[in-house]
């Protein structure tokens, strides 16, 4: 890193550019091509046939893992038997990050060439970092997924020229001069910084989307709604795109409108995560449905036992691609619920789920100990609040932070307030309203943060509730 940033502007383009042609080998080389053909030609018509299709999965995958994986040859040698529904999944043990820690070895397929493996690290931004091994062939059908469920559902693929506004640190934090982008020739993509989106710099931002000719973004939600902000702000005219699909933090409602009115087009959801072992895509009817190849998703209460439909829980997925590191009923960390109604107007008999609001330890500690999560509804409560975040300082003690939206009042963060603290009991709240919801060093937006937990962040809200003391 130290050295790329050395470089002048039109060597890092050049490096991204073959660091891409490297990834692009081993993501679309293969079987991928033949796997696009083989989803897109699969139609499942109705629950019972996903269903079908992932139990046959799902029993390969254990097979496979109870003869290659050391971990599961031991945890499954005696009881290992084919399953019968998907139901039975519940007999095996739910598997937690920290375990995958311990015995990260352990559960690689013992037949793999180690060299062979594509290594990709979780972000460890929510705890322990993780690697997850890939041999070339699971990932290969990976991206495929990817590219049907998600890019060609939104209409586009990934030879379509695109803009991605993410967290990798392609431009130095300090810099203040654009450009605050690099152009990767291999992908067409013109990868935007996020950490340099604002009112001065927008314009800049837009024109060199125009420049590439880029027809459609994806990044975070949270990023991609700034660059819309700003770039109204500043005064520039909107720039229709086909389509925007955005991931890696929740969509609050507030930025999905600024995206879709600044780039006149859709702006879909979607879901998903480094460990591979499950993936969502809005549909055109605005559903999140469960990308039925990637893997099998249950909802969990905290002790294990499944959640009713409509009832928010722990997702915990098991990968049904990735048999050179299986991982069966692994505890994600995000929490979702099963909607009530599983019929979607767009005809995917793809799982739905709802109130997807990222990680479980977005929760509120009361001054008994309690920890009270799932706030995400009573945030969305008021449709004239941009965004909001709730800020934890002490047990029993929290600020509302604020962004207002158009036709904003106070009484609407009142009202939100009252519905948390409805929710919570003994939790004293201060209302603020702010410009700017603060990210996390990683540019994503969290619904609440803990700043007992959070202490690198303690700094950034410092002045944020001093300005209020004072
Ligand atoms: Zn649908």
């Amino acid at each position: 890193m130290e050295l790329y940033w050395r470089l002048p502007v039109a060597l890092q383009e050049r490096l991204l550019s073959s660091y891409a042609r490297r990834l692009d080998r081993r993501y679309y080389g293969g079987v991928f091509e033949e796997e696009c053909g083989i989803i897109r030609s699969r139609n499942f018509r109705s629950p019972a046939e996903v269903e079908k299709w992932q139990l046959e999965s799902l029993n390969r995958m254990l097979d496979a893992a109870v003869r290659r994986v050391p971990y599961y040859r031991d945890l499954l040698r005696t009881s290992h038997r084919p399953l019968h529904s998907l139901a039975e999944l519940a007999s095996l043990p739910r598997l937690e990050r920290q375990r995958i820690r311990q015995h990260e070895e352990e559960f690689l397929d013992e037949t793999l060439d180690r060299k062979e493996l594509f290594q990709d690290k979780t972000s460890g931004s929510t705890g322990t970092p993780l690697t997850i091994s890939w041999p070339t062939t699971p990932l290969q059908r990976f991206w495929a997924a990817f590219e049907v469920r998600v890019r060609e559902a939104a209409g586009v693929d990934r030879n379509v020229p695109r803009a991605m506004l993410g967290g990798r640190p392609i431009v130095r934090g300090d810099t203040e001069k654009p450009p605050f982008w690099r152009y990767n020739r291999v992908w067409r993509q013109l990868y935007l910084s996020s950490y340099h989106v604002s009112v001065r710099n927008a314009p800049g931002y837009i024109a060199a989307i125009k420049e590439s000719g880029v027809r459609w973004i994806t990044g975070y939600g949270s990023a991609i709604a700034a660059l819309a902000e700003s770039a109204t702000a500043a005064g520039v005219s909107p720039l229709p795109l086909d389509v925007v699909v955005v991931s890696g933090d929740t969509l609050q409602r507030g930025m999905r409108r600024s995206i879709e009115e600044f780039f006149r087009c859709r702006c879909y959801d979607s879901y998903g995560q480094v460990e591979g072992v499950s993936m969502g895509m809005e549909c055109g009817e605005g559903r999140m449905h469960l990308i039925p190849e990637v893997g099998i998703v249950e909802i969990l209460r905290e002790d294990g036992t499944p959640c009713a439909p409509g009832e928010v829980g722990e997702m915990t997925a098991t990968g049904l691609i990735n048999d050179g590191m299986p991982l069966i009923r692994y505890r994600t960390g995000d929490t979702a619920a099963l909607a009530a109604d599983q019929r979607c107007g767009c005809g995917l008999p793809h799982p739905i789920i709802e109130n997807l609001e990222g990680r479980v330890d977005d929760y509120l500690e009361t001054t008994d100990g309690r920890r009270i999560g799932r706030l995400s509804t009573a945030m969305k409560r008021s449709p004239t609040i941009h965004s909001a975040q709730i800020v934890q300082d002490q047990p029993g003690h929290a600020y509302l932070l604020v962004r207002p939206g158009s036709g904003y009042r106070r009484e609407d963060a009142v009202a939100v307030r009252d519905d948390i603290v409805e929710r919570v009991g003994d939790v004293d709240f201060e209302i603020i309203e702010v410009a700017e919801i603060p990210k996390t060093p990683k540019g994503k937006t969290r619904l609440v943060v803990r700043l007992s937990d959070r202490s690198e962040l303690r700094r950034d809200y410092d002045s944020i509730l001093m300005r209020k003391a004072g």
